[in-house]
């Protein structure tokens, strides 16, 4: 195929069809995708090895996996089958449950599942190319070549990557390619997320996670155990708080609830990355670039949480990226198509989830313990296990706001919030 173009269509220069910027498991998931119907795909990584260091607690869910296709993951990738819900602590130790019968997600390990999606590209002849890290995007008007300029780290040289279009998913880091023209995700919409790999902890349940909410532990965000096994967890904290750090090690050796449980606990593994919570960019593509995943802002702004909804659109960038070549259409007209789709499928998803997190940072310490009442002696955990869904939370969340025992508890607690 790609032979047939290049010799009809004068592409033969290009060192690819469609470049990728950034080998996680979104620029992966659109390489894959792009790479199906048989055009020239190479992805650019600044990084030795795919997927080190990891930086994720790796928990997805069921349904989202089988969206992306990858329902079969192999076994050794995942370190937990058995999620089935989760156990949510107020400040003063009300807790609430979530659990249905059957296993909503999976705890996987990072490093593994980016490396599993390579393995999985590459098979579809996707080049990849690591130790180059991209400086610079830049679509030329009158060739419509999209140029990308690259450092060889391990040359110490300045290179050039020419393609007809270009996906950037170079995750959470701040910095995208000077000139691609995309907005950047504003600072004040990060989060520095901490995690353990916390080996010997006492009472743990590997069927629930433990979320614990606290202004005083981690404002706008929340605490996490997330178990790998019997007796060890991931456990992470991130918040708007300089020091998330010292708040994860406060939570391990001082928390009232949990440190007996920690006592005879080691720490394996510190990991650190951004989170991004509400940082959704409008505009995705432009004149032969597309951006996806992290880099535009594709996570869920309850918990930050962005493989299988950057992952969804991710897919799509890949899809529409292949259909620009084989169309011969590179121009934003045609790539806008990609922030038609993604929106078509996620939009109201974002926005949902937005407001609701936009509420809970509102809450005071003493309108959460007011919350967590209302919700244990209304059952209203009852209604989450019926309507919830880890990734799509907009049904649950609007019934949420609808139903009269919360509309009655957000007029008590106004008084509560904080703004
Ligand atoms: C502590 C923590 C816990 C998390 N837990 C979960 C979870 O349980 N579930 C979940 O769904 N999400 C979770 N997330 C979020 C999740 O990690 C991200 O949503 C996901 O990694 C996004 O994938 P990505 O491919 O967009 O970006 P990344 O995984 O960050 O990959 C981007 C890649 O681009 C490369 N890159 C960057 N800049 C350049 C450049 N200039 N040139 C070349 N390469 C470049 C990077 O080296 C990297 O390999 C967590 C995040 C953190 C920080």
């Amino acid at each position: 195929m790609r032979k047939i173009l290049s010799s009809i269509f004068g592409v033969r220069s290009l060192e690819s069809d469609v470049v990728i910027v950034g080998a996680g498991p979104i620029g992966s998931l659109a390489a894959l995708h792009a790479a199906k119907k048989g055009i020239k795909v190479s992805i650019l990584e600044q990084r030795k090895e795919i997927g080190i260091p990891d930086h994720c607690a790796g928990l997805l869910s069921v349904n989202g996996l089988t969206i992306l296709g990858l329902d079969n993951l192999p076994r050794n990738i995942i370190q937990n089958t058995k999620i089935k819900g989760a156990k949510f602590h107020s400040p003063s130790g009300q807790v609430f449950s979530i659990k249905r019968n059957e296993t909503q997600a999976y705890v996987i390990n990072r490093t593994l599942f980016d490396q599993f999606l390579k393995q999985k590209a590459e098979k579809v002849g996707v080049n990849y190319l690591t130790n180059k890290k991209v400086l610079d995007a830049n679509f030329d008007r009158n060739n419509k070549k999209l140029t990308i300029e690259y450092l060889d780290l391990k040359l110490k040289k300045k290179k050039q990557h020419t393609s007809m279009v270009g996906i950037i998913a170079s995750g959470s880091k701040r910095k995208i390619p000077r000139d691609s023209g995309f907005k950047q995700i504003s600072n004040k919409k990060y989060l520095i997320g901490y995690q353990y790999d916390v080996e010997n902890i006492s009472d743990l349940d590997i069927n629930m996670i433990e979320i614990y909410v606290s202004n005083k532990l981690a404002p706008g965000f929340f605490v996490y155990i997330i178990p790998t096994s019997q007796t060890s967890a991931k456990v992470g904290l991130a918040s708007r708080l300089k020091s998330s750090i010292d708040q994860l090690n406060h939570f391990i050796q001082k928390h009232p609830i949990v440190k007996d449980r920690f006592v005879k606990s080691s720490i394996e593994k510190k990991y650190s990355g951004r989170i991004i919570i509400n940082g959704l960019l409008k505009r995705t593509s432009s004149n032969g670039l597309l951006i996806t995943g992290d880099a535009a802002g594709q996570t869920k702004a309850t918990t930050g949480g962005g493989v299988i909804t950057g992952g969804i659109a991710g897919t799509i960038a890949g899809k529409i990226a292949s259909d620009s070549i084989l169309a011969q259409d590179n121009s934003k007209g045609f790539l806008k198509k990609y922030d038609d789709l993604w929106k078509k499928q996620l939009l109201s998803q974002f926005k949902s989830m937005a407001f609701f997190r936009w509420c809970v940072n509102r809450l005071t310490d003493k309108a959460l313990e007011k919350v967590f009442e209302t919700i244990i002696e209304n059952n209203i955990a009852d209604l989450i296990v019926e309507k919830g869904d880890i990734d799509s939370q907009a049904d649950v969340l609007r019934a949420l706001l609808r139903h009269p025992v919360i509309i009655k508890l957000g007029i008590r607690v106004l008084p509560l919030l904080q703004f």
